[in-house]
């Protein structure tokens, strides 16, 4: 039997409960071997944000999946020359793993941003595509992007979650637990000294509090500024 290979990439600035549960989620869902986490290098999207190192989100990626045999990290996005594009992971990933069903995970969100990436058309007849709720999640919206953006054959088989066409890869719409959690969130919460537990696995919330990751500055447990004006 062939691998099934499920790939989740982001930029994981941290990785958080929301991607771990919806990827043990696909995994379950479409019966994947084995889920590989890829934290992009330099993500063409965020070039003009900051965005922590490449090897502190490698570290938190580390310590999330630890225990969990399924899941692996991979540093293609690392290995491979300039901007990460995706179409060019998977078909690396295609290339050092001959014979294996490729499954592509992205979030809702995502997802509809497809269009705007390198070959994104390409992508589509690589992996299967696994849409993952965010919480929203719709897939008479994923069915209209993908016919008017990728192709006009594609059609929602009934009760089953799947979108087919005759020659390209399927695309899923899983209908995980809807987590409505996001690293910016947690990255605002860190910056604000404020509680970033149960987010995050525990191993994740120590490393980003030793680290004082998405601390502006040092200074004392409260922010000044953010305890007269802060939203909370
Ligand atoms: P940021 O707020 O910085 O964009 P993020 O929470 O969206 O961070 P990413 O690293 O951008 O995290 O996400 C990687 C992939 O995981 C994307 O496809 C994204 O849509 C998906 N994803 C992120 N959070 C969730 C969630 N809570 N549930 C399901 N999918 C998610
Ligand atoms: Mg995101």
């Amino acid at each position: 039997m062939p691998l099934r290979l499920g790939i989740l990439g982001g930029t994981f600035d941290p990785v958080h409960l929301g991607h771990l549960r919806a990827a043990e989620e696909a995994m379950e869902f479409l019966g994947l071997d084995q889920i590989c986490f890829v934290p992009v290098a330099l993500p063409p999207h965020k070039l003009e944000k900051n965005i922590v190192s490449f090897e502190s989100r490698w570290r938190m990626l580390q310590l999330a999946i630890n225990g969990n045999p399924r899941f692996c990290l991979s540093d293609m996005e690392l290995r491979l020359p300039g901007k990460s594009y995706t179409v060019n992971s998977l078909k690396n990933f295609g290339k050092e793993n001959p014979g294996t069903e490729l499954f592509f995970l992205v979030g809702y969100d995502a997802f509809f941003e497809m269009d705007t990436w390198y070959e994104y058309k390409k992508i589509f007849a690589l992996a299967d595509i696994v849409v993952l709720c965010r919480p929203e999640c719709r897939q008479d919206e994923i069915l209209e992007f993908a016919t008017g953006k990728v192709s006009g054959l594609y059609e929602a088989v009934p009760g089953t979650g799947r979108i087919g066409h005759p020659e390209l890869c399927s695309i899923y719409n899983l209908l995980n637990t809807r987590m409505d959690i996001s690293s910016t969130r947690i990255r605002e919460l860190a910056a604000q000294r404020r509680s970033i537990r149960y987010l995050v696995p525990d191993s994740v919330w120590s490393y980003i509090a030793e680290n004082a990751l998405y601390q502006k500055g040092s200074g004392g447990p409260v922010n000044f500024e953010l305890a007269r004006n802060g939203d909370g």
